[in-house]
């Protein structure tokens, strides 16, 4: 498919890229950077909360700055990490109550609920990866944190963070209000009589190891109950974890990351990223990544959660929408507050179409900058094939969808309105069959509608709108009519009778839907 040149200095991707690859120094020290070969973006999800849409834009924005990266000739790879050694904090809808004795225990530990895999974290993230590649430009190499400990990828920092545990203390304590409590460790061990990872609390710190003493801990809504064993672990041993604060720093400096998302909440001045960043670029040498901040999505104006029945699954959205449609989402200027709705997901189609019509030099945007902008956005949401836009909105197909059910019907409705190009024939009826999909699953009720067969029971017309009616039918037999000619001449044989238009179409609707009003 035909590919333009777009101007690249409008979108957020391609500043971001440009200002990571002139950045030539470290932020925390007066130091340059050297031998930057590649550059390793970096995207992930805790595996210790529900997998939905949301855990995407993580994934998606990070693919966006590879792409850029790469189209400003830099070498780049784009990874996923699986933060698979996280406890799991509350028990999640739909599991039983039993589970509350695995509450603080890593989320790699803990036996598949639904019994179809080895463990929780595998059931979750088996369904994820099945569909992840979609949203993103290439696939992307994945690791798990869980085998990166056993593998001992992590031991020369864990030892660097030990060997400097004071200057550690000290940068965490610059963004505390209290100070850490001595004997404080960035490594959490397992315990070794419960297998909980929360409830370590640190005794003692030596040469080698670490001794701990397994205690209750209270998370926001739960409680991750301790056994009370008193036990050693050492942390170069792998039988447990970093704390956040150091472990997302030994992340860096073992991938070499040099971008990675983080949610707005992060931008605090006392965040986790920038306590990292510090740790990383003090204690370990590494200089921090640029972040790729973001706001979380919303659906309906409040966060996904499993108890309120909200989730959107990767695999629910590709039901009614494409992968391009949410990169699209994702990619719109950041720092905006993103809610969706079911509802609104015509009107996102209908964004999406417009972009994609000034992007091929369809239609005009008058605002130069936005057409700009428009145009890379739509370039960047789609793959290296452009999709060309499609005549027929994604509300004319949930119109289509419930009028006709035969394919030669269809193509006669759309090509009497000119919506129709036999080289779309694929992606029209793909999108009918979207559209199909959300009406029966998520569509208000007013948009609903079927065909009557005979006219309705209980439809009372006037004389006046009888008249018009046989009119109208007379006239549709006998000529041919486009969208506007026909809404034209129904306002034409309403003047004649002098009735309002609005009574004509009423009638119409009562006589074919069954209903006041119609699409
Ligand atoms: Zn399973
Ligand atoms: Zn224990």
């Amino acid at each position: 498919m035909e590919k333009k040149e777009v101007e690249k200095d409008i979108f957020w991707a391609d500043q971001f890229a440009k200002s990571l690859i002139e950045r030539k120094k470290f932020h925390y020290l007066d130091k340059e950077i050297h031998d930057r070969k590649e550059f390793i973006v970096k995207t992930s999800a805790s595996i210790s909360g529900v997998l939905h849409i949301g855990r995407l834009s993580d994934s998606i924005r990070g693919s966006s700055v590879f792409r850029a990266l790469k189209e400003q000739g830099a070498k780049a790879k784009l990874i996923w990490v699986a933060e698979d050694m996280d406890p799991l904090r509350k028990i999640p809808e739909g599991v039983p109550k039993s589970y509350e004795q695995h509450i603080g225990m890593p989320v790699t530990d803990i036996p598949d609920p639904d019994g179809c895999h080895k463990t929780y974290a595998e059931h979750h993230v088996e369904e994820y990866l099945k569909v992840l590649d979609k949203f993103v430009d290439e696939p992307m190499e994945k690791f798990s944190m869980r085998q990166e400990y056993k593998k001992g990828s992590f031991k020369p920092f864990i030892k660097k963070l030990f060997e400097k545990r004071e200057e550690l203390v000290e940068i965490q304590n610059k963004y505390r209000t209290k100070p850490l409590k001595e004997p404080w460790s960035p490594w959490t061990p397992i315990c070794d009589n419960c297998g909980k990872i929360v409830t370590t609390q640190i005794k003692a710190i030596e040469k080698d190891k670490v001794k701990y003493v397994c205690k209750d801990y209270y998370f926001e809504e739960s409680t991750a109950t301790g056994c009370g064993f008193e036990g050693e672990n050492n942390p170069l041993e792998g039988k447990g974890k970093l704390l956040w604060k150091s472990e997302w720093a030994a992340e860096w400096a073992h991938w070499k990351v040099s971008a990675e998302g983080a949610g707005k909440e992060y931008l605090v001045p006392n965040s986790a990223w920038w306590v990292n960043a510090e740790i990383s670029e003090k204690i370990l040498d590494y200089p921090a990544p640029e972040p790729i901040f973001y706001e979380h999505l919303m659906i309906e104006g409040v966060k996904m959660s499993a108890s309120l029945g909200n989730v959107v699954y990767p695999k629910d959205w590709l039901h009614v929408a494409s992968p391009q449609l949410l990169r699209f989402l994702y990619n719109k200027r950041l720092m905006v507050t993103r809610s969706f709705s079911w509802k609104d997901l015509l009107q996102l189609y209908d964004e999406y179409d417009w972009a994609g019509k000034v992007y091929f030099g369809l239609e005009k945007e008058e605002n130069e900058k936005e057409s700009i902008h428009l145009k890379r956005l739509y370039e960047m949401s789609n793959f290296k094939e452009i999709e060309k836009p499609l005549a027929m909105s994604f509300s004319h197909a949930t119109v289509i969808a419930q009028l006709f059910h035969d394919k030669d019907d269809i193509v006669f409705s759309l090509e009497k309105t000119g919506h129709y190009y036999k080289k779309h024939e694929k992606e029209i009826f793909e999108r009918l069959e979207k559209a199909n999909k959300w009406l029966t699953k998520y569509a208000p009720e007013e948009m609903k509608f079927s065909l009557q067969k005979e006219i309705p029971p209980g439809v009372e017309l006037s004389e006046k709108q009888k008249k018009a009616v046989r009119i109208l039918v007379k006239e549709v037999k006998e000529k041919n009519w486009t969208e506007k000619t026909l809404h034209k001449e129904i306002y034409e044989i309403a003047k004649g009778l002098e009735i309002e238009p609005k009574e004509l179409f009423v009638a119409g609707y009562r006589i074919l839907l069954n209903r006041n009003r119609g699409p």
